[in-house]
């Protein structure tokens, strides 16, 4: 496929390509332009020669292309989850929601265009404030591998409705998804140069794109480390930005809870696209009085999960996207076993035979008696393993959830109310889920707290962050 710059479809300047393979089985899927600093030069002066007319629609009139982009996306719904399986790997029923969830993302900034306005503010002495709300210009939008789709439309609904640009960069692994979206967005009426798609890698797209004066603003997706680098250098061209980063959340289940359903949440929730989404469980914390049931149930429901190329019919679970990730996460057990920083029940190895032989398979693991060092509990582990903790109430509960550098999600599982109460006052993460885990509707802002993040995504609230607020006082 080719990228998108002022409206064309084209390759990078060096005309370079690099090879999309399936992580499922080591099969190219298609190729895509290696892109350069330059070519996002060229895409960040088309999104600036474009700001001017596109902010000058009214907000309604960008939300009516937002609209028909949706329903178009809905109509390719099937061939776009395609696409995004056979790139990233989740099996294509998790595929087919995520590109839904990409239109229901659109939708909902569509819908919200035509009450997007400022304010007006009675002063002292009979005076009047009005606050204006005006688009900052060109915006950079830098996404992971994980889930392509959703996090585009995070980036693209707010930035485009009010009335900003964009260049955005594609996970390296990824960027088949993102282009066929983009392609529809542009089909449904955007003008040329309003959204620019430049893939390639980090070090030379990515950079480029958080170094760039003509980009007044970064929203960025990804891991600490790069999240830590990016902020760093957009300090050179004092750039807004919202850093989406990392995640360990912790799902506590008490001794009340609906046991069925907690073990439902916690298969969904760590295992749900290989384990690798920013909100998965990564962290469980059981009641010691319910543990060994909610354990037994557990790890049996963890061994039927069918692990397989996504592709087929019936599998619960495909391969990691890619080689760093599948080592990491095959070193990171390997470790707790030599080391005895717990025991794992479950899993904990590669799959054998001939579907996995070419894949970035690891089986859905679980593992118990876990060392309060251990690595699976203070660092993000991105991938399907599970550690679990026995803990006597609450207060212990929500003191280990809290002891992490990450704040992004957590999930208290009872149907006491007090309990509830407590968790959801004292959970340090920016999102706290009542017997569930995982789903972030676009309604809701997203975001988190301590090391997870800077700013939020979703909902009413995120459109301040694309907005710059100008007070005129009478
Ligand atoms: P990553 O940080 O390696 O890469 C993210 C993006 O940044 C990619 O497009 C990459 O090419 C680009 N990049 C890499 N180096 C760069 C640089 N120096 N300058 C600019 N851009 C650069 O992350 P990943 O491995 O793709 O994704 C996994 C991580 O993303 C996990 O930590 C996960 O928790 C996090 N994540 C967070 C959220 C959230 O909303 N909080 C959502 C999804 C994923």
């Amino acid at each position: 496929m080719m990228m998108l710059i002022d409206g064309e479809w084209t390759g990078s300047c060096s005309e370079e390509t690099y090879e999309v393979k399936n992580p499922a089985n080591g099969r190219l899927v298609d190729t895509a332009p290696l892109g350069s600093a330059e070519d996002v030069k060229r895409a960040a002066d088309s999104a600036h020669e474009a700001f001017k007319k596109w902010s000058e629609l009214t907000a309604r009139e960008r939300g009516k292309i937002l609209f028909r982009a949706a329903q178009r996306v809905r109509e390719k719904q099937h061939e776009l989850a395609v696409t995004l399986t056979m790139e990233q790997g989740k099996p294509l029923k998790e595929a087919r929601d995520e590109i839904q969830g990409f239109a229901n993302i659109l939708e909902y900034y569509s819908g919200i265009s035509a009450a997007l306005e400022g304010r007006a503010v009675s002063l002292a002495n009979g005076r009047h404030g009005i606050i204006l709300r005006r688009p900052i210009g060109v915006c950079g939008a830098i996404i992971p591998w994980n889930v392509p789709a959703i996090i585009m439309g995070w980036k693209v609904g707010p930035a485009l409705v009010t009335g900003n640009t964009l260049v955005l960069k594609p996970a390296t692994t990824t960027p088949l998804t993102n282009l066929s979206l983009a392609s529809i967005l542009n089909a449904s009426g955007l003008p040329k140069g309003v959204l620019n798609v430049v893939t390639g890698n980090g070090a030379s797209v990515g950079e480029e794109i958080v170094r760039n004066p003509l980009i007044k603003k970064l929203s960025f997706t990804g891991s600490i480390e790069t999240g830590r680098r990016v902020l760093q250098a957009a300090s050179s061209s004092m750039k807004r930005v919202t850093l989406e980063l990392g995640g360990s959340d912790p799902m506590i289940v008490c001794d009340d809870a609906d046991i069925k359903k907690a073990v439902e949440g916690a298969v969904h929730g760590r295992f749900y696209n290989c384990g690798q989404t920013c909100t998965a469980v990564k962290r469980l914390y059981v009641f010691e009085s319910i543990a060994d049931e909610f354990v037994r149930k557990l790890r049996g429901r963890v061994e039927r999960l069918k692990v397989g190329n996504g592709m087929e019919e019936g599998v619960d679970m495909g391969p990691l996207n890619n080689r760093a990730q599948w080592e990491q996460i095959k070193t990171l057990v390997d470790r707790v076993k030599e080391k005895e920083e717990g025991t794992v029940i479950a899993g904990g190895k590669v799959p054998e035979g001939e579907t996995y032989k070419n894949g970035y398979f690891y089986m859905p693991t679980l593992v118990t008696d876990v060392a309060p060092d251990s690595a699976l509990l203070k660092e993000e582990v991105f991938g399907p393993v599970l550690p679990i903790i026995t803990v006597k109430g609450l207060d212990e509960a929500i003191e280990l959830a809290n002891g992490s550098k990450f704040g992004l999600g957590s999930s208290i599982w009872t149907n006491d109310i007090e309990k509830i109460r407590v968790a959801c006052e004292r959970l340090e993460s920016g999102v706290t889920w009542v017997n569930q885990h995982v789903k972030l509707p676009p309604e809701m802002p997203f975001g988190g707290v301590k090391e997870s993040g800077i700013g939020r995504e979703n909902g009413l609230e995120t459109i301040d962050a694309y907005c710059e607020l100008k007070s005129i006082i009478t």
